[in-house]
C-alpha cells in the first residue's frame, strides 16, 4: 500500500490569493478595443488593483494617463499608475502625481526606468529629476499617501553587479517608504525562493508579490527573457517544441504550464500574485479560475 500524498494546497479550501494584473496603454484603436475587452473580462474577479504601465522615456506619457483616467471614470477597478524617473524634472513628476491624485489615482509603481538611449547603455537620471527609484519613491510619498510598488529582480537586474546590491537597492526603496515590491517575471521558482530568503535575511519585510507572465507565444516570450535576464529553462522550451503552428495548443500548454507554477509558488506559501496580462484577458482568466477565483459582481465606476 502506497502512503498517502501530501496534500497541498491545490487540494484544500485554501484562502483566495490576491491578485493585480498589468496592462499597456493602447496605441491605437484597435488595441484599445482589446484592452478594453480585457479590462471588463477580468474586473468581475476583482483585482486588488490593476496596473498601467509608463512607455520607455515617458513616451506613453498621456497615453498612459488617459488609461488610468478611463479605467477610474468606466469601471470600479483601482488603477495603479507606473511612473519612471526618465527624462522628466522633478517639477514635472510632481505636477502628474499632483493630477494623479486629485484624480483618485492611490497606487503608483514607481521605477527608475530605461535610459533614454536604450536598454544596455548607462542610465543617466535628468540633472534635475529624480536620480534613482529610491529618491522617486520619497517623492512619491511626499505629495500623497500613496500606495507605493517598487520592482524587485530575483534573478537581479542585467545592469546589477551582483544579488547583495540589487537586495540594498530594494532595501533602500522601502526604506525610502515602498509597500510592496513586484518582481520581474521569472519561469523557475527556484530563483523566487533563493531571492526570498536572502530579502528577508535582510530584514525586509514588505509583500515581494511575484510577477507572472503567462507564455503566450513561447519564442517572443524567450527572446524577452533573455533581455530581461530571466532564465528560459531546457524544460520550459521543451514543452512548447513544435508547437510554433499550433496556437490552440500552444494555449492549453501555457496555461498547464502558468498553473503548475502557481501552483508551486501557493504551495510555498505565496499569497499574491501579479499578472503581466499583455493585454490579452483568457489566458490569466484561466490561471486565476484554478486559483479558485470566481467572477464577482463588478462595482460601479466611484
Ligand atoms: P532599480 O530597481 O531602481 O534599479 C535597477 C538597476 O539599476 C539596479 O539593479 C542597478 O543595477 C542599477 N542601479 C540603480 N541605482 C543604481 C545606483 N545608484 N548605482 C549603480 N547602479 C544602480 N519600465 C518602463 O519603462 N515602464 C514601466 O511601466 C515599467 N514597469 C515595470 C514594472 C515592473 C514590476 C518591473 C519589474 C519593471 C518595469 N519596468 C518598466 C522596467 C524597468 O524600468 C527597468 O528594468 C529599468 O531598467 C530599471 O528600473 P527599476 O525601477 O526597476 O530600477
Amino acid at each position: 500500500m502506497h502512503a498517502a500524498p501530501a496534500r497541498s494546497s491545490r487540494q484544500t479550501e485554501a484562502p483566495k490569493p490576491g491578485i493585480s494584473f498589468e496592462f499597456f496603454p493602447p496605441k491605437n484603436d484597435a488595441m484599445a478595443e482589446t484592452l478594453w475587452a480585457s479590462v471588463q473580462r477580468l474586473a468581475p474577479l476583482a483585482p486588488d488593483f490593476v496596473s498601467v504601465t509608463y512607455g520607455a522615456g515617458g513616451s506613453t506619457r498621456e497615453r498612459t494617463h488617459a488609461t488610468v483616467k478611463r479605467i477610474l471614470e468606466e469601471t470600479g477597478l483601482k488603477p495603479a499608475s507606473h511612473l519612471t524617473c526618465v527624462a522628466a524634472t522633478k517639477d514635472d513628476t510632481d505636477e502628474i502625481l499632483r493630477q494623479y491624485w486629485a484624480m483618485g489615482v492611490r497606487h503608483i509603481v514607481a521605477l527608475r526606468g530605461d535610459p533614454v538611449t536604450g536598454i544596455g547603455t548607462t542610465f543617466e537620471a535628468h540633472p534635475e529629476g529624480y536620480q534613482g527609484s529610491p529618491e522617486l519613491v520619497a517623492g512619491i510619498k511626499a505629495i500623497g499617501d500613496f500606495h507605493v510598488a517598487v520592482s524587485a529582480y530575483p534573478e537581479k537586474h542585467p545592469e546589477s553587479p551582483s544579488l547583495d546590491f540589487e537586495i540594498d537597492l530594494l532595501k533602500r526603496k522601502v526604506d525610502a517608504g515602498a509597500d510592496r515590491a513586484i518582481t520581474q517575471f521569472f519561469f523557475d521558482n527556484g530563483h523566487y525562493y533563493r531571492y526570498m530568503e536572502r530579502v528577508r535575511k535582510a530584514g525586509i519585510s514588505i509583500p515581494v508579490v511575484p510577477g507572472i507572465l503567462p507564455v503566450q507565444n513561447f519564442r517572443q516570450s524567450a527572446s524577452f527573457a533573455t533581455k530581461c535576464g530571466t532564465d528560459v529553462p531546457a524544460w520550459l522550451a521543451r514543452r512548447f517544441e513544435g508547437l510554433e503552428d499550433d496556437p490552440e495548443t500552444r494555449r492549453m500548454v501555457a496555461a498547464a504550464v502558468a498553473v503548475e507554477q502557481v501552483y508551486d509558488l501557493l504551495d510555498n506559501g505565496v499569497s499574491d500574485f501579479h499578472f503581466y496580462t499583455m493585454n490579452k484577458a483568457d489566458l490569466v482568466f484561466a490561471i486565476c479560475h484554478m486559483l479558485g477565483l470566481r467572477a464577482e459582481p463588478v462595482a460601479a465606476a466611484a
